[in-house]
């Protein structure tokens, strides 16, 4: 399989160089050339199959070509290896729990795939891979379990120093390994300054292979269609004639895009939602045609704090930029954190489900966007102990931390303190690896 980037600027590249890149030369976001279907009989039979023998059918429409069969079965097992369950939460309203990964968010999915990925295709070769990630929070921690032990590739991940929650910090400063914390004394955008800077200066790249695992990468966004079609597979199984319409909280876009693949693959979902929070910039475009990048706005659902949503692009070129045919599959709405914080005390205390802030957003916009005759599924994209002040306030009661994530904790922090200076980066850089 071929892949070109949205901007088309650039020529189409293999799946290797795709995974390698990350982005294409001309800044544009690589997607695959052709999106396989599945035949009927997949449909017909999915509601008996487990996650991963689904996964691995879906998979094989992507990847078939490039990586033989047997190796992408691995990838595709080990990336699976928790529960990704189906709760009813009241009548025709279903969520999906996206966090019984190692970091208890939905992120690991991803992070995990594209980790054994890029391990097969870089790890007989001579020289490491440097991964470089700028995290606020969640995108470092799925990151750095993801690659953990992976050979071949070594992890930065860069962190602005007191600005992360200790659970986040816990989980990609203590694992050791292949895993370098940064931490920086400075801001998130600080941190990803200096991660872009390190892609364009020639001499870093001259001496060291260098490559991002933010969710543009194709092997990180791809994999998150496979959880949509067991989404399906358990709905069905309860309603086989469920109309099914699926909420996504939404930031970068990252996680709603894989599901319209999965949709474009033929999976019969009657339409998605996209939760905003009051970061929106995706709403008011489904509104108005009109697509305004801006600053983001800080909100309880931080993960979705995000003015301007890198996988747009890839919705835009589905569709082939055409605004009414994406408003006939997607609607958004928005809440604000008053709105958030309210839904998560009453939800708990009218059906005694505990909803994470990024959650709450989906609960809510499939709440006010689902249609009589319809069945609702939303994503629960994090565990609720993973935003233990924020829910703890929103509901008045203690939340209890599974004991896998309180383990993080008790593990030793170790990082390297730098001050928000590329050049002082650079050399920190090239004597740790
Ligand atoms: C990253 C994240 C999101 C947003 O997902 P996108 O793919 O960027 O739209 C939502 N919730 C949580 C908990 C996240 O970590």
């Amino acid at each position: 399989m071929r892949y070109y980037s949205t901007q088309k600027q650039s020529s189409t590249v293999s799946l290797k160089e795709a995974v390698v890149k990350g982005l294409a030369p001309d800044r544009g976001l690589y997607m695959p050339e052709t999106i396989g279907q599945l035949p009927t009989s997949f449909y017909k039979e999915i509601s008996g199959m487990n996650l991963t023998t689904i996964a691995q059918t879906v998979a094989r429409k992507f990847f078939g070509e490039d990586i033989p069969q047997d190796e992408l079965d691995t990838i595709v097992a080990d990336t699976l290896s928790f529960a990704i369950p189906l709760r009813k939460v009241e009548e025709n309203i279903w969520v999906l729990e996206l966090f019984h990964g190692p970091t208890f968010a939905f992120k690991d999915v991803g992070a995990r795939f594209m980790a054994r990925m890029l391990s097969h295709f870089v790890k007989k070769e001579q020289e490491e891979v440097k991964v470089l990630v700028a995290t606020s929070g969640d995108t470092g921690s799925a990151v750095a379990n993801g690659f953990l032990g992976v050979e071949g590739i070594h992890v930065f991940v860069l962190y602005p120093s007191g600005k992360v929650s200790d659970i986040q910090e816990a989980q990609f400063t203590t694992l050791g390994k292949n895993i370098t914390a940064l931490e920086v004394d400075g801001t998130f955008d600080d941190c990803q300054a200096l991660v872009k800077n390190a892609f364009m200066d020639e001499e870093l790249n001259s001496q060291l292979r260098l490559t991002s695992a933010n969710s543009i990468n194709v092997a990180r966004f791809l994999p998150q269609s496979f959880y949509y079609f067991h989404a399906w597979a358990q709905l069905i199984r309860h309603n086989p004639a469920a109309k099914a319409v699926i909420s996504v909280p939404s930031g970068n876009l990252g996680n709603l895009t894989a599901g319209l693949f999965a949709k474009r693959m033929g999976l019969p979902v009657e339409r998605f939602i996209a939760a905003n929070n009051r970061n929106d910039v995706f709403r008011e475009y489904l509104l108005t045609g009109n697509y305004s990048p801006r600053s983001s706005v800080q909100t309880i659902a931080n993960a979705m704090d995000v003015g301007a949503p890198s996988n747009f692009d890839r919705i835009l070129d589905l569709y082939g930029h055409d605004h009414r045919t994406i408003t006939g599959d997607i609607t958004a709405y928005r809440y604000s954190d008053e709105e958030i914080c309210n839904t998560i005390r009453v939800t708990q205390q009218q059906t005694g489900y505990l909803l994470d802030p990024h959650g709450a957003c989906g609960y809510l916009a499939l709440k006010e966007g689902l249609q009589p005759g319809e069945s609702g599924i939303f994503l629960a994209t994090a565990h609720p102990a993973k935003f233990k002040e924020t829910v703890e306030e929103c509901t008045g009661k203690p939340v209890t931390i599974p004991e896998d994530l309180a383990a993080f904790m008790q593990n030793k922090k170790e990082s390297i303190e730098l001050p928000n200076d590329f050049s002082l980066f650079k050399k920190a850089l090239l004597r740790l690896s």
